[in-house]
């Protein structure tokens, strides 16, 4: 999408959280991405760290976090329906990040145990936010990735077309000759996991954890069987991908009658 306006000027954005910890917006503010950032675009709103007046439109804006309570969609309508774009930003607004976990486990205990100050709120299933509102672009990461985050905003003060990496994390973290964590013992998600990230936790010697969400040709077949010729169980597999991204991961799963042993 061209957003350029007539006179040039700078593209109007917004920087905003639903239900999230703030480190996606925190990566924002980070002194090299917001000087690159602000050199490109107008930012007008970003609560986190001025208050937030402006009641115009938007060309951009950004929103870090998943969507928990009703309130949090509440607040997507609205902003959705002023700006021309939005970009998802970071692993709980893309695939429902860590508060997702609790679609996996049992509602009453996660309230009564997790968010035992919160229960005079509505309760919705912890989900990303493109199941309420049309989501543009996702920058995935947790938190995001700063240079993705920059070449993004470049593309789009440049009208040009932005692509998020397509390939798994494998083919990173080999090109950058990482031994196979998978050979020491360690569970790894980079075969079927989106890349992007320069295999940042294998080269760190941690196994991936999908915080980027399922790569788009998972063979997810072939990949847990091949774990469990490893001697890994269903269990602990499925753990591991419900860290950051576990719906996106369960709907693979789902198109996979093997690996789900019907
Ligand atoms: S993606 Fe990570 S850094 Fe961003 S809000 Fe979620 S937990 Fe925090
Ligand atoms: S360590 Fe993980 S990401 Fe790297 S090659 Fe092995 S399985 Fe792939
Ligand atoms: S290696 Fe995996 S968990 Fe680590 S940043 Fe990359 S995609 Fe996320």
């Amino acid at each position: 999408m061209n957003l350029q306006n007539k006179n040039n000027s700078k593209l109007k954005a917004g920087i905003f959280g639903i239900s999230g910890c703030s480190g996606c917006l925190l990566s924002i503010l980070f002194e090299d991405t917001f000087k690159k950032i602000n050199d490109l675009l107008e930012i007008k709103s970003f609560p986190l760290i001025k208050e937030d007046k402006y009641k115009g439109d938007f060309d951009i804006v950004f929103i870090e976090g998943t969507v928990v309570f009703d309130d949090d969609i509440i607040f997507l309508d609205e902003i959705r329906k002023r700006s021309k774009i939005v970009a998802a930003l970071g692993a709980c607004s893309c695939f429902g990040g860590v508060p997702s976990i609790k679609n996996f486990k049992d509602d009453e205990k996660t309230m009564r145990f997790v968010y035992p100050k919160h229960n005079h709120l509505k309760s919705e299933k912890p989900t990303p936010i493109n199941l309420h509102i049309k989501v543009d672009y996702y920058l995935p990461q947790c938190p995001p990735n700063k240079e993705e985050i920059v070449s993004f905003v470049n593309h789009l003060a440049s009208g040009t077309q932005f692509k998020n990496c397509q390939d798994p994390v494998c083919m990173e973290c080999r090109k950058k000759g990482n031994a196979c964590l998978l050979e020491e013992g360690e569970l790894c998600l980079g075969p079927v996991s989106n890349g992007g990230c320069s295999a940042l936790c294998p080269s760190n010697g941690v196994g991936c954890y999908g915080c980027r969400g399922p790569s788009k040709d998972a063979n997810m077949n072939a990949y847990t069987a091949n774990l469990k010729k490893r001697g890994y169980n269903k269990k602990s597999i499925k753990d591991k991908m419900e860290t950051f991204a576990g719906l996106s991961f369960e709907e693979e799963m789902e198109k996979d009658s093997k690996w789900l042993g019907k």
